[in-house]
C-alpha cells in the first residue's frame, strides 16, 4: 500500500436557476469516480459541493413567480438533492452558496485580501434602469449591433458577426426587465488585482495543475495580459452585501467558488475535520477541482489567485472536461434533446449512464457525444453481454452442483494471476481520469473469462456423472473473474457492485486490494440478476418534448369548422428536407429555409422560428412543408411554402419532423 493521501475534491457548482441537466450529470459522475476510486484505493477522499443560489437571474426569476429568493433556492435545493442521489453521486456534503458559512468566509476572504492590498476601489460607469431602478448587467440590454445592424443582441456581444463591446455601444439599447432605454450611471465597484499574480500563476500553472490544453489556452490569456476583476455588484443583487460598503454585493462569482470552502467547513462541523489541515497556506492536503471547460478563467485564474491572496493554499488539481452533445448535436429545449437527471431516472437505472459516461470519458477536453442508439447498444454489449453473463453462467452450478460453495483452489491460477496484475494499469488509468481506457481492458478481461468459460463448457460436464468436482472448479474460476472485475468497476458501478459483495458473502465492504486474492473454499448467496437488457426503442423516449406525456392533448378550439376529407386533400402536405438556413438581416424572427421537396425541387421557405432553433442545426433535418401555399411576396423575398410547427412562439416553437427512413417529396396523407 502506498502512502495515505488526504484528499479533497469538488464538482463545480449546478445554478439554482433550474433543474440538474445530463451535462451536469457527467461533470458530478466524472468526480464521483475518481472520489469513489481514490476512497477504494483506502485514500481518505472527501466530496463536496454546493448550489451556486446567487446574482441577477435568480432575483428576477424568483420575482417573476412572485416568491422570495430564499423560497426558489431552498425548492431547487431539493430537486437538486433528490438528482444527485438518484445518480448515485456519492456527496459528503451539498451545501448552498446562500449559507452562514459562505458568508463568512467571503468576508474573512475578502478582508485578507484587502489587507494585504489585492483590492482597489475604482469608479466605473454602466447601464441603469430608472424605471426598474437597477443596474443591468451585460446581457440584461439589448438592442442592434453597432458593427453589423442585426436586431435584438445582447449587450456585451453579437450573435450575427460574433463583434464584442459593451452595452454603451449597442444602438437603440433597451433594457431586457423594464423594455425602456438604459440611461448610464457610475458606481464605485471594488476590483481584485489579479494582474500581480501573473507570475505566481504561471509557476502553479507549469507545476502540473491543469492538464496541457488547458494550460496552452491560459498561456493565450497571459499573453493578452490580465485584467483586473471587478468583484462587486450594486443593489439590487441577491448575494451577500460587503460589510463595510453598504449597498454594494460580492459578485457571485466571487462568492461561488468560496462556497467549495464553505461546503466543506459544514462537513468539518460534523465530523473530527479540521478546515485548516485542507486550505491553511502549507497544508499537505490535496484539493482538486473538477469543472467544465467553459468556467476554465474563473478557477485557474481567479481562484488559485483569490486564494493566494488570502493567505490559503492553491488547489492541486483542476481538471476540465468538455460539453455533453446529445446525438451529436448541443443539447436543446426546442429540440426536446435538454435531457434532465429527473426524466433520464424517470426511464434507467443511474449506473447504465455511469457506466456509458465512464466509457467515453478520457483525460481531455474532448466534447462527448451520447447517443442514444449507442447507449443501448454499448450497455447490452457490455455490461450485460459481457460483463453480468460471467456470473449468470456460472453461478447456477455452484448452487446446484457445490451445495452453494465456491471450490477449495482455482484450477487455472495463471489467468487469475493476469485479472489480479491488470489491478495496477487499471489504477494508473483511473488516477489520471482516463476512465475510457479503463473501461476498455475491463471489457477485454470480461472477453477472456467469457473464452475461459466457453471453452471448458460447465453446461455439458454438469450433465455428466462423476464430473461436479470439475464444474465447481470452472464455475469458481469464472466467479472469480467476474469478482475481480467487479471490484475494478466499483467505483463506477456502486450499486451493482454492493449487489456483488453481497453474493459473494464478504465480511467487509471491498478494497481495490481484494482483487489480488482470489475468492475460494467459501459460501456464497443465490445469483440474483445484476443488470437486465435495455430495450433501443425505449431509449428514444428520453429526447420526447418534456410536455409530451405530461398532459393530455388540449381539445381543438370550439371555433374551428369541421372539414371534409376533400378539403383535407386539397392541401399538399409533403415530406421536406432541409438543405439550408440563414439568418435574414433585418428580420430578427425569421430564418430563410431552403427545402429539398424530392420531384417537385427545391423552394425557399421564410419561417418564424429564429428564436427556437439555431439556423446549423436544422440543416439536414426532414419537416413538413404545406407545397401549394400560394407565393407569399414578403419584405425579405418570395416565400414558395409553410413549414408546419407548434406551440405559442418565441422559444416555444416545436418544428414537425418525419421518421427517418421517409424521404423528401413524399405526400402526407
Ligand atoms: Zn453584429
Amino acid at each position: 500500500m502506498t502512502r495515505k493521501r488526504r484528499i479533497l475534491v469538488t464538482s463545480a457548482l449546478p445554478y439554482a436557476n433550474g433543474p440538474i441537466h445530463l451535462g451536469y450529470v457527467l461533470e458530478a459522475v466524472q468526480t464521483d469516480i475518481w472520489a469513489r476510486f481514490q476512497r477504494l484505493r483506502g485514500h481518505e477522499c472527501h466530496y463536496v459541493c454546493a448550489d451556486d443560489t446567487h446574482g441577477t437571474p435568480i432575483m428576477l426569476k424568483a420575482q417573476a413567480e412572485g416568491i422570495g429568493a430564499e423560497q426558489l433556492i431552498e425548492r431547487v435545493h431539493a430537486e437538486h438533492r433528490r438528482d444527485l442521489a438518484g445518480m448515485l453521486i456519492g456527496l459528503d456534503n451539498f451545501g448552498s452558496t446562500h449559507s452562514p458559512e459562505n458568508q463568512a468566509l467571503c468576508d474573512r476572504t475578502y478582508r485578507a485580501l484587502r489587507a494585504a492590498g489585492h483590492i482597489a476601489k475604482r469608479r466605473i460607469k454602466q447601464a441603469f434602469d430608472l424605471q426598474a431602478n437597477m443596474f443591468l448587467p451585460d446581457r440584461y440590454v439589448k438592442g442592434s449591433c453597432p458593427n453589423c445592424g442585426a436586431a435584438d443582441q445582447y449587450g456585451d456581444s453579437c450573435e450575427v458577426c460574433g463583434a464584442t463591446y459593451t452595452p454603451a455601444d449597442l444602438k437603440d439599447p433597451i433594457s431586457v426587465v423594464s423594455g425602456t432605454p438604459p440611461v448610464e450611471r457610475e458606481s464605485d465597484h471594488y476590483f481584485f488585482r489579479l494582474s500581480s499574480f501573473e507570475e505566481s500563476l504561471k509557476s502553479w500553472v507549469g507545476g502540473g495543475a491543469v492538464q496541457r490544453s488547458v494550460a496552452h489556452k491560459l498561456q493565450e490569456w497571459f499573453t493578452q495580459g490580465l485584467k483586473d476583476w471587478d468583484i462587486s455588484r450594486d443593489a439590487p443583487y441577491f448575494g451577500f452585501e460587503i460589510a463595510d460598503a453598504p449597498g454594494k454585493y460580492f459578485y457571485v462569482w466571487f462568492d461561488a467558488p468560496i462556497g467549495y470552502l464553505a461546503s466543506f467547513a459544514q462537513l468539518c462541523a460534523r465530523t473530527p475535520l479540521l478546515f485548516d489541515d485542507f486550505f491553511a497556506a502549507d497544508s499537505r492536503a490535496e484539493l482538486h477541482h473538477f469543472i467544465g471547460k467553459d468556467i476554465l478563467y474563473f478557477h485557474a485564474l481567479f481562484w488559485p489567485a483569490v486564494l493566494q491572496g488570502a493567505g490559503m493554499r492553491r488547489p492541486s488539481g483542476v481538471h476540465a472536461h468538455g460539453f455533453l452533445t446529445i446525438n451529436g448535436q448541443k443539447m436543446s429545449k426546442s429540440r426536446g434533446t435538454f435531457i434532465t437527471a429527473q426524466r433520464y431516472l424517470q426511464h434507467f437505472p443511474p449506473e447504465y449512464l455511469r457506466y456509458y459516461f465512464a466509457a467515453k470519458l478520457g483525460p481531455g477536453i474532448d466534447d462527448m457525444d451520447l447517443n442514444l442508439e449507442d447507449f443501448a447498444a454499448r450497455l447490452n454489449a457490455d455490461i450485460v453481454g459481457k460483463l453480468v453473463n460471467i456470473a449468470s453462467r456460472c453461478a447456477g452450478f455452484i448452487a446446484k452442483s457445490a451445495a452453494g460453495r465456491l471450490a477449495a483452489a482455482l484450477p487455472e491460477p495463471k489467468l487469475y494471476a493476469d485479472f489480479a496484475a491488470a489491478g495496477d494499469a487499471l489504477a494508473a488509468a483511473y488516477e489520471g481520469r482516463d476512465y475510457a481506457g479503463a473501461m476498455r481492458e475491463i471489457m477485454a478481461l470480461a472477453d477472456r473469462a467469457n473464452q475461459y468459460i466457453d471453452e471448458h463448457k460447465p453446461w455439458l460436464l454438469a450433465k455428466q456423472a462423476g464430473r461436479a468436482a470439475e464444474v465447481q472448479g470452472i464455475c469458481t474460476q469464472g466467479l472469480n473473474l467476474f469478482r475481480a472485475l467487479m471490484i475494478y468497476l466499483k467505483p463506477v458501478l456502486p450499486a451493482m457492485a454492493g449487489k456483488a459483495e453481497r453474493f459473494f458473502e464478504e465480511a467487509q465492504e471491498w478494497t481495490w486490494d481484494d482483487a489480488a486474492k482470489p475468492l475460494i473454499a467459501a459460501p456464497i448467496r443465490a445469483y440474483e440478476p445484476l443488470a437486465l437488457r435495455l430495450d433501443p426503442a425505449a431509449v428514444r423516449r428520453l429526447i420526447e418534448p418534456e410536455a409530451a406525456g405530461a398532459a393530455a392533448p388540449a381539445p381543438a378550439p370550439a371555433s374551428a369548422a369541421a372539414l371534409s376529407i376533400d378539403e383535407f386533400a386539397r392541401i399538399d402536405l409533403r415530406v421536406a428536407r432541409i438543405v439550408a438556413a440563414e439568418l435574414v438581416a433585418g428580420a430578427d424572427k425569421l430564418l430563410k429555409l431552403r427545402v429539398d421537396l424530392g420531384e417537385i425541387g427545391e423552394r425557399d421557405v421564410f419561417a418564424g422560428i429564429r428564436a427556437a432553433y439555431d439556423p446549423q442545426s436544422l440543416v439536414g433535418r426532414l419537416t413538413v412543408v404545406v407545397a401549394n401555399l400560394a407565393p407569399r411576396k414578403m419584405r425579405f423575398g418570395v416565400s414558395q411554402g409553410m413549414v408546419l410547427a407548434a406551440g405559442p412562439g418565441g422559444r416555444e416553437v416545436f418544428l414537425l419532423s418525419a421518421d427517418a427512413g421517409a424521404a423528401p417529396g413524399m405526400r402526407i396523407k
